[in-house]
């Protein structure tokens, strides 16, 4: 595996495949990958001749206090893990490629809307700093088909209206949340629970299959999402949102709606967890 961190030289490396004729499909992470990043990097093989990875933890992204100094860096161990998948090129930027020394007056790319509510709701400059980054990398790397994982449901859809807004030339695919044996959705994040924590977070996978259970032909959205977000609350989580919604307008969901997710962003201390079920 391939292994760059100058955006001059990966382009010339992506030129060369494209001269040849080979489709290119890229996977961006943050890095410290497991088994839902994995899978990611599995449905891109099968969508393409050549698979590019990035690991990225992009600045822009974070808030104030938020874990930018303490994300889970493990990069040897990333790197034999995307070898051992038969990747082809790995780009490892640094912030000198993707920002100018003034990053907070660079070029922003925003939805102004979408990127406010639910997550955006307690974490306002996170998606411009999702979106911004992913336009980036997009343009550095040029490559037929993108690949984003389920788990981050705001962030998959925002990024297919940043695509289609912005006429950026690739199709965005998205592959289904990998889950431990628990149903908890893996994420970097989750080495922060304890490990009593750990038996806990499952319960929001809980929450979220209990809740598809509990929707029928009289159901009250409102209400099941009170409901719920109460009985995490008395589970000792710290509720953000639950909150069924539009698959295809991320507004809040209505009975008459054809495509409904319901989405959940709880604390469990100092953890956020995030997870998402599409309900019909
Ligand atoms: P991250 O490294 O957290 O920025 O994630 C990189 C990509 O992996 C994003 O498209 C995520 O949605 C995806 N991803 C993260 N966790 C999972 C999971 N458990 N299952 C599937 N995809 C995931």
């Amino acid at each position: 595996m391939m292994c760059l961190t100058s955006a001059a030289e990966l382009s010339q490396k992506i030129k060369a495949w494209k001269m040849d004729g080979q489709t290119i499909s890229f996977v961006p992470t943050m890095g410290n990958l497991h088994r839902g990043h994995l899978s990611l990097v599995e449905k891109a093989k099968t969508l393409a001749d050549k698979v590019v990875v990035s690991i990225y933890v992009n600045p822009m992204q974070f808030g104030i206090g938020e874990d930018l100094e303490s994300y889970p860096r493990t990069l040897a161990e990333d790197q034999k893990a995307l070898n051992d998948q038969s990747v082809d090129l790995l780009f490892l930027p640094n912030n000198t490629v993707m920002y100018s020394s003034d990053m907070e007056n660079d070029t922003r790319v925003i939805l102004p809307e979408l990127s406010q509510i639910l997550c955006g709701e307690v974490r306002s400059s996170h998606f411009a700093g999702v979106t911004t980054v992913v336009n980036k990398l997009l343009n550095i790397v040029q490559p037929d088909i993108a690949v984003f994982g389920e788990k981050d449901y705001q962030q998959v859809f925002l990024i297919k209206k940043m695509v289609a807004d912005l006429f950026i030339p690739v199709n965005v695919f998205s592959a289904p949340t990998v889950r431990e044996a628990s149903g908890l959705a893996m994420s970097s994040r989750n080495q922060y629970l304890t490990s009593d924590q750990h038996l806990q977070a499952a319960l929001i996978y809980q929450a979220l299959c209990d809740l598809k259970e509990a929707v029928s032909a009289r159901h009250d959205f409102r209400q099941l999402e009170s409901q719920c977000a109460g009985k995490l609350t008395k589970d000792g989580f710290r509720v953000d949102y639950v909150s069924f919604r539009s698959t295809v307008t991320l507004q809040l969901a209505e009975a008459r709606d054809e495509g409904v997710v319901l989405l959940i962003a709880a604390w469990l201390g100092k953890t956020r967890l995030i997870d998402n079920l599409v309900i019909y």
